[in-house]
């Protein structure tokens, strides 16, 4: 088994490199797709957030309010603190259950963490930074996912620099060119995988 962190800023192209990374036969391990499972209607982290705070977090289909939730926690680190102690420990648990299935095999297992280098996230056999100009990602993430670009520049002002990230970085694919562009650095990239096989 090779482990292999991705991580990138809001917009930069990760989940566009992690599925590039599927096609060619990594498992690819989404750390927010885990999350949105634990916090499943009926799941005891679902019941902790709704004891927590209340109605408010819980929309009109019964499932979490993720807006809602986010705007409690994004500028108030007690309550993102609080929030963080009901889902990391869960979260750890199931990310290490999934990985230990592939304990033995020579799987190339991607863990797709956006906050990667925020968390300090470590153990991997290699770190894959996916690079773009901030100011690029915002147009795209504008035009591509229909953000507001005011909300886009939040967001990205809460996450880790382009250099704090890129100080992480085993590997950086750069992602200011086309999508067959990233494409040809994806394989470059699947070569150096492949060759952490070899150490
Ligand atoms: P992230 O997961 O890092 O937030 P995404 O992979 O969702 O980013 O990419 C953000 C948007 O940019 C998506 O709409 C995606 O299709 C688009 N995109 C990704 N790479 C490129 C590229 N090289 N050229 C143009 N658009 C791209």
């Amino acid at each position: 088994m090779i482990e292999i962190g991705l991580t990138g800023g809001i917009g930069s192209g990760k989940s566009t490199v992690a599925m590039m990374l599927a096609d060619r036969g990594a498992v690819v391990l989404d750390s927010d797709a885990v999350v949105r499972e634990l916090q499943a209607p009926g799941t005891a982290v679902f019941g902790a957030i709704v004891a927590q705070w209340g109605e408010r977090v819980v929309a009109d289909d019964g499932s979490l309010n993720r807006g809602e939730l986010a705007s409690i926690v994004f500028d108030d680190p007690a309550e993102l603190k609080l929030l963080n102690a009901i889902v990391h420990p869960a979260h750890a648990i199931e990310m290490e259950r999934r990985r230990s299935a592939y304990e033995g095999t020579d799987t190339i297992l991607v863990f797709d963490i956006p906050l990667l280098v925020e968390v300090g996230r470590g153990g991997f056999d290699g770190v894959i930074v996916v690079d773009l100009d901030p100011e690029q990602a915002v147009l795209r993430l504008v035009a591509d996912r229909g953000l507001d670009e005011a909300d886009a520049r939040r967001r990205m002002a809460n996450q880790a620099s382009r250099e704090e990230r890129l100080e992480k970085a085993d590997f950086v694919l750069n992602n200011g060119g086309t999508e067959a562009d990233l494409s040809a650095e994806v394989g470059r990239c699947w070569e150096w995988i492949g060759s952490l096989g070899d150490r």
